[in-house]
């Protein structure tokens, strides 16, 4: 039930909206997530959801460069990312991950920080912001800090949206890494079943790569694995058998039944992929 509605024009306004209103303060970005939850059993128990819009806040829909940032407000959408030339320029692999989710309206109305504020393990930007490094900017009534995207997943979800406010989400530039990012949904415009990231940066130390997966879907949140490998062992087959035997060992860690055997082996069909482009000099 949605019993109320406020319009914000500034961060601190959002934040004294959160406090007025708890425990039924939510923001509001595109809605496109929120507003189809207000139905069903929140709308048999009669919630009072009150919704605090932040849509009119200028700085949150803009995607800019800052000090060697890209630096992209929350209210920004899944369309902008798509068609932002910064975007294409300096993360093309967000406008490309961007491109696959839900429909034309989904991608016209959701928002980057909807999309991670939604609390779903298949949000589409997880994994490729895990896999850009992005630092989240949040703010509540202690003011603003910044924190890496999967310490948010790890600690502070369940705040988001109602006592934590995203103001910007921040990408380091100029990274030397080679990505391959691949998808997998059970029905065309359907969320993500699986998604997997793979990243190959080289060394500090010379003659030697890093290579990074990073794994998540429906039920599943991101995990990522990483290995430093000789550069003589660059070799896709290689690193596939030893990306797959660490994901399927951190897998079976955390929760054997998110990581079965159906999944498992799509899992390894997304890795061989993502890890070719990779080899193939896929860019940030
Ligand atoms: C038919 C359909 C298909 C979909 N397909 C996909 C898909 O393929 N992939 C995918 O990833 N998602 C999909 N979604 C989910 C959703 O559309 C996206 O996650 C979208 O990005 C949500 O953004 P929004 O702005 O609409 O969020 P909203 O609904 O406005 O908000 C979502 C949550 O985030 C919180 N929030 C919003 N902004 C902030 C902020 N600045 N700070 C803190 N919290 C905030 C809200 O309080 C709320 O809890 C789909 C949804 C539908 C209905």
């Amino acid at each position: 039930m949605i019993s109320d509605y406020i319009r914000t024009s500034s961060v601190s306004e959002v934040v004294d909206a959160l406090v007025e209103y708890q425990p039924w303060g939510r923001i509001l970005a595109g809605g496109t997530d929120i507003l189809p939850k207000t139905r069903g059993v929140r709308q048999k128990k009669s919630i009072p959801l009150v919704f605090i819009d932040v849509n009119r806040i200028s700085d949150f829909r803009t995607i800019k460069m800052e000090n060697g940032w890209l630096v992209i407000g929350p209210a920004v959408t899944i369309r902008d990312l798509i068609y932002s030339n910064l975007i294409k320029e300096e993360a093309p692999v967000l406008a490309q991950a961007a491109a696959l989710i839900g429909s034309t309206e989904i991608r016209n109305r959701g928002t980057v920080g909807g999309n991670i504020g939604s609390k779903n393990a298949s949000a589409d930007l997880l994994i490729p912001l895990i896999g850009l490094k992005a630092i989240v900017e949040i703010c509540d009534t202690a003011g603003r800090r910044e924190m890496n995207l999967e310490e948010i997943l790890r600690k502070s979800v369940k705040d988001l949206g109602r006592r934590l406010v995203i103001t910007a989400i921040k990408i380091p530039t100029g990274q030397a890494a080679y990505f391959g990012y691949k998808r997998w949904s059970r029905e065309s415009m359907g969320r993500s079943y699986l998604s997997v990231m793979v990243i190959i940066s080289p060394e500090i130390k010379a003659g030697s790569y890093r290579l990074k997966a990073i794994v998540g879907g429906g039920g599943l949140w991101p995990r990522s694995v990483e290995a430093v490998m000789p550069v003589q062992q660059l070799s896709a087959t290689k690193s596939l058998t030893l990306l797959v035997k660490l994901l399927v060992e951190k897998g079976e860690k955390t929760n054997r039944r998110n990581m079965g055997d159906y999944r498992r082996q799509i899992m390894e069909v997304l890795l061989r992929e993502a890890l070719y482009t990779a080899c193939e000099g896929g860019r940030f």
